[in-house]
């Protein structure tokens, strides 16, 4: 019996990839020995986020790093930094922001349900440019000059969204912003892989830049990963960790917090409810050096050939499958599978309901419904549970 059966939860076939609501990642086994042995003792958690700070600083080329509650919790962090610098009244106001600027500028286009992580910090977003392609209105999208246009005495700074096909790039928008002194933070919670990525997105000049951890990178869920200007870092730290020492004996390693640089202490900050344990810092700091070292690409083969035999097994089923290739030679593909719902008699979201309530419950891929496409994202899957999925999908497709 699993653990989660003696808890009365059926665990899953999980198709749907490192989602957080089907809890992430399924950890590499490094990844929970070194959570375990983090476990066995007591550190200042202070000096570990130093030490993860170097750590993260290398492998994205940035200045300093730090662990955080998932890329959302970066993304707090990452307002509350640009929002507080190294001001101790200002950290222990938030998320009020009388009296200083607060406003985040973000393109329309690139707003979702993430950015309340933004607005948590007591940020306010002010929404510029139109995706014309979306609304079948025009051919153009966001444009450079209405960030620029939408600069006053109240701004803060700038969020970005990161995809491949964001528009305008971020780098124009990080040169922009700087003529203006303005920083840049940047959502890239799902930019990984490419592996390139790691470095390339701070390279554009970006500010700050939140990375999931729980995701492509295998560590625990609730990890993330905050890198860029060490000022940032700095302020971002201090309002996360626990200040519950006393002044006089409190001397965090000065590269990541220089006392020197903050005019007091401030008590529990804005982030004092994201804090990750030092297991968690541990755990991930282990899956980034085995996801940067290139080792999860080994998996890739076992991923297509694990899709393939699917695909095969479906080929008489009233459906049709696609491999769709990744965008890049270090991600897997994906298999997508058309429901024909003419000769099925059921629409492609009445298989994915299907699949989900019956037993095991088996969760697919979803953003292709209304196209009539069910997904399948080897990511989470291993050998031993594909002949079960096989036999479920056969039973809902034939
Ligand atoms: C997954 C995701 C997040 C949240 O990341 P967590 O690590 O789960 O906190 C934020 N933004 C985008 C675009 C994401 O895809």
């Amino acid at each position: 019996m699993s653990i989660y059966q003696h808890l009365g939860v059926e665990p899953i076939i999980n198709a749907c990839g490192t989602v957080t609501r089907l809890g992430g990642a399924l950890m590499p086994v490094e990844v929970l020995d070194a959570f375990a042995e983090a476990a066995t003792e007591s550190v200042p958690l202070e000096q570990l986020q130093a030490a993860a700070s170097r750590r993260i600083a290398d492998v994205t080329d940035t200045e300093a790093g730090l662990v955080t509650s998932g890329a959302a919790g970066a993304l707090t962090l990452g307002a509350a930094a640009i929002l507080t610098g190294p001001n101790p009244a200002r950290m222990e106001k938030l998320p009020c922001c009388d009296g200083f600027p607060h406003e985040f500028i973000i393109a329309r286009e690139q707003r979702s349900g993430y950015d309340h992580a933004v607005r948590a910090a007591g940020a306010t977003l002010v929404e510029v440019g139109f995706n014309e392609v979306v609304s079948n209105a025009g051919v153009r999208r966001t444009e450079v000059w209405e960030y620029e246009a939408a600069i006053t005495s109240q701004t803060a700074g700038i969020v970005y969204v990161h995809a491949d096909d964001s528009c305008p790039k971020l780098k124009e928008v990080v040169a922009m912003a700087h003529e203006h002194e303005l920083p840049v933070l940047v959502d890239a919670a799902g930019e990984l892989p490419p592996r390139s990525n790691l470095k390339g997105i701070p390279a554009t000049g970006a500010d700050l830049v939140s990375f999931s951890g729980g995701k492509a990178i295998r560590g625990p869920q609730s990890t993330g990963i905050l890198c860029g200007r060490r000022a940032l870092i700095s302020s971002a730290a201090l309002q996360m960790l626990d200040m519950d020492d006393h002044p006089e004996l409190w001397y965090p390693p000065e590269e990541l917090i220089d006392r020197s640089q903050f005019t007091g202490i401030p008590r529990h900050g804005i982030g004092r409810g994201l804090k990750v344990s030092k297991e968690e810092i541990v755990a991930l700091l282990t899956a980034l050096d085995l996801f940067d070292s290139g080792k999860f690409d080994r998996q890739l083969i076992g991923f297509r050939r694990l899709l393939q035999t699917v695909a095969d097994s479906l080929s008489q089923a009233r459906a049709d499958c696609r491999m769709v290739e990744p965008s890049t030679h270090d991600r897997w593909p994906v298999l997508e599978i058309t429901v024909d719902s003419s000769t099925l008699g059921r629409s492609a979201m009445d298989v994915c309901r299907a699949l989900r309530t019956g037993t095991p419950p088996v969760y697919v891929g979803h953003v292709g419904l209304r196209e009539g496409i069910v997904q399948i994202n080897p990511v989470c899957l291993t050998d031993a549970v594909t002949p079960v999925l096989i036999t479920r999908l056969l039973a809902e497709l034939s």
